[in-house]
């Protein structure tokens, strides 16, 4: 992922003392725990105690203009936060980061001034995504992660998917935060990719509103090595089981109104029919998929044998809109 040069994020990185965007989240996101929590804090991460240590107090208020995860508005010796009400406990912790984010833009007491000031779009959607990472960089100590990690805990993709449900549980953050979080941590695993689906429009061309990949991790041997671009179709990569597994959730999980009847983690059986998995059951099969492979200095195109797993998740009570589709892709000895 590239970072465009902003007033924010040479802001972010000067204060705190790193040379990439990433390498100053995790500072500020260490410093913001250890000197509250200790380096080694209890999972999942105590985020209220941590919001009240910056001086934040959530009002019972719906939500003012603001951001996407609620408002936050500064006072003389305080935050007021107004946050959006009705959503899911994690992602009510994931907002309660993200603005604690927001915090280290503004001076201290007793004049709380935002640091940039600047309301350049650019500007404000590279607080946005610091906020985001530190988000999950707060509840994810990268330590924690890497110890929970082990080969032992996933013999294939199916696995995998299962023990990254249990590792997002254990955070108590959602199935798309504990994977963006693990693009940036080294974590013990089988070659693998997991890659995020949601039905959106291509990022850039505001248009073709389609099942496309939103995040990407790289496990194991595969990090740095492999990779799927951002924006791509299901059907474009030939990832098939994932376009057609959300095509049919969405024409008989789906009420009209576009709230979500079929809900949980939902994935296709032998017989191409949607069902609720059980644990363990083998929900996997083999595709070629096109990726990019670094060699030699250089990406280049590859088609790659997998094994992979496929599940789609929907929130009870949702909009079909918050659905999305978890692909992990085994690859094959090169
Ligand atoms: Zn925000």
């Amino acid at each position: 992922m590239t970072w465009v040069s902003t007033g924010t994020s040479k802001y972010f990185k000067r204060t705190f003392g790193a040379t990439s965007v990433p390498a100053a989240v995790e500072k500020a996101a260490r410093d913001l725990r250890s000197d509250l929590l200790g380096d080694y804090p209890d999972i999942p991460v105590d985020v209220e105690a941590l919001a009240r240590a910056v001086g934040i107090e959530i009002s019972p208020l719906p939500p003012k203009a603001g951001c996407l995860e609620g408002a936050l508005v500064p006072d003389r010796d305080r935050f007021v936060l107004y946050l959006r009400s009705g959503v899911s406990p994690q992602r009510l912790r994931f907002s309660l980061a993200h603005e604690i984010g927001h915090t280290l833009f503004y001076s201290s007491p007793p004049i709380r001034k935002h640091q940039i000031g600047i309301l350049a779009q650019d500007e404000i959607n590279a607080e946005e995504r610091i906020c985001n990472m530190l988000a999950s960089a707060l509840l994810i100590p990268s330590e924690v992660l890497q110890r929970m990690f082990t080969l032992k805990q996933m013999a294939d993709p199916w696995g995998e998917l299962l023990y990254l449900e249990h590792v997002a549980r254990t955070f108590k953050v959602s199935l798309p935060v504990l994977i963006r979080r693990i693009a940036y941590v080294a974590v013990k695993a089988i070659p693998s990719l997991v890659l995020i689906f949601e039905h959106v429009l291509h990022a850039y061309t505001h248009a073709d509103e389609d099942l496309r990949v939103t995040a990407v991790a790289s496990l194991g041997s595969a990090r740095n090595r492999y990779s799927i671009w951002m924006n791509q179709t299901a059907n474009g990569l030939g990832l098939m089981t994932a376009a057609r597994l959300y095509s049919l959730w969405r024409e008989q999980g789906v009420s009209q109104d576009g709230k979500i009847k079929l809900a949980g983690k939902i994935v296709l059986n032998d017989d191409g029919e949607l069902f609720h998995p059980e644990g363990a059951s083998d929900c996997q099969h083999s595709v070629s998929v096109e990726m990019s492979e670094f060699h030699l200095g250089r990406w280049s195109k590859k088609i790659v044998d997998t094994k992979c797993a496929v599940a789609l998740y929907a929130r009870p009570g949702g909009h079909a809109q918050e659905a999305y589709v978890v692909a992990v892709l085994e690859l094959g000895p090169s």
